[in-house]
């Protein structure tokens, strides 16, 4: 497999994707490139530069060949010592970033990336800004200091359209209530309700690699997808990256179900003017789908609380939205879930007297 590290055409050093600029940049030079730059000056390589690594198979403990986890730096000859799903990494010696082209092409090539639009700096302010938005969250907590590990990460997600065909059937009440001397008199009138349509989810999107914590790499969703762009190795540059291992076949079943659940909410709500609704019978019937293999920029935060306990956030590494654990300040908490009980108490005694 061949590791790629993208050079600068005027100086030869390390191009880096610059997500303020949108271009790549050079490290030295500051000569920056966008990706139709790069294309133009080499065509056919771009300026991407290939070592051709060995791959040493490894046997398991119960016989299993694994593929091989070291490979050779193109700077500096140093060994890359690399996890299965890693596709996008830097020399611990040199810092040269490098992509791993074999966990990004043949059947692993994704469709489709969103570049990151934040970059380190402002990914660590948003951050900051965040944690101190918190009403739980004991003021002296957090600084700057805090944060151990702050780390740009391509995650690999499935994202799926949908068309399908709904048909469904209900019962819809209404009811009159009137008094007429002593007689209380109640009409009810029953309807019949059908509807029929087509019904299309766009970019429901999963989580496709098994290690990641998949609340975290599903809380920084939903992304922009008007920025979706094709994919090229060269965005994953000076970032780390990761490839799915989670294949199409693994997560159809569970992306069906909740497309049907989505598509009888959709029916569901465009039966309007009753008092009460019930539905009989509800019929999605998939026409089309489609599924695409796409990388999106998120920043990882590893935290280190005064207690000593470390705390993991993720955040959309386009809108800077952050999901994560935070610690709480329990005495806030407190304040106010007294206050809660207060409230239910008072309605409590309403009605009671009411009764
Ligand atoms: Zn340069
Ligand atoms: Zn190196």
């Amino acid at each position: 497999m061949a590791v790629v590290s993208y050079k600068c055409p005027n100086c030869g050093g390390e191009l880096m994707f610059d997500p303020k600029i949108q271009k790549y940049k050079c490290e030295y030079c500051f000569s920056d490139f966008s990706q139709e730059e790069l294309e133009a000056l080499k065509p056919e390589e771009g300026s991407e530069e290939k070592v051709e690594s060995y791959k040493e198979n490894s046997e398991k403990e119960n016989g299993e060949a694994e593929e091989a986890v070291v490979y050779h730096c193109p700077s500096c000859g140093a060994e890359i010592v690399t996890d299965e799903t890693t596709a996008a990494t830097f020399c611990y010696y040199c810092h040269n970033p490098v992509v791993l082209s074999g966990r990004v092409s043949g059947e692993f090539l994704p469709d489709k990336i969103i570049p990151f639009s934040i970059d380190k700096k402002q990914a660590t302010e948003k951050f900051l800004e965040y944690v101190h938005s918190k009403k739980f969250v004991p003021k002296a907590f957090f600084n700057k200091q805090q944060i151990e590990k702050i780390s740009g990460v391509y995650f690999p997600y499935w994202m799926v359209d949908m068309d399908m065909e709904g048909s469904m059937q209900a019962e819809g009440r209404n009811l009159r209530v009137w008094r007429s001397g002593d007689t209380e008199y109640t009409e009810t009138k029953v309807y019949r309700v059908e509807r029929e349509g087509d019904v299309h989810l766009e970019d429901i999107t999963k989580n496709a690699l098994k290690k990641s914590n998949a609340q975290l790499a599903e809380g920084v969703l939903p992304y922009d997808v008007s920025k979706v762009q094709k994919f090229h190795m060269g965005f994953l540059s000076g970032f780390l990256a990761e490839k799915r291992d989670i294949n199409r076949e693994e997560l159809s079943a569970q992306v069906q179900q909740e497309a049907h659940e989505y598509g009888e909410k959709i029916l569901r709500g465009t039966v309007k003017g009753y008092s009460s609704v019930s539905v009989k019978n509800c019929h999605l019937n998939q026409k089309q789908e489609n599924w695409d293999y796409i990388m999106l920029p998120v920043w990882t935060v590893t935290y280190k609380g005064r207690n000593g306990k470390m705390y993991y956030y993720s955040m959309n590494g386009q809108d800077g939205k952050v999901y994560g654990e935070l610690p709480i300040d329990y005495k806030k908490v407190w304040t106010l879930g007294g206050i809660i009980s207060a409230i239910v108490l008072i309605l409590g005694l309403i009605g009671g007297y009411l009764l």
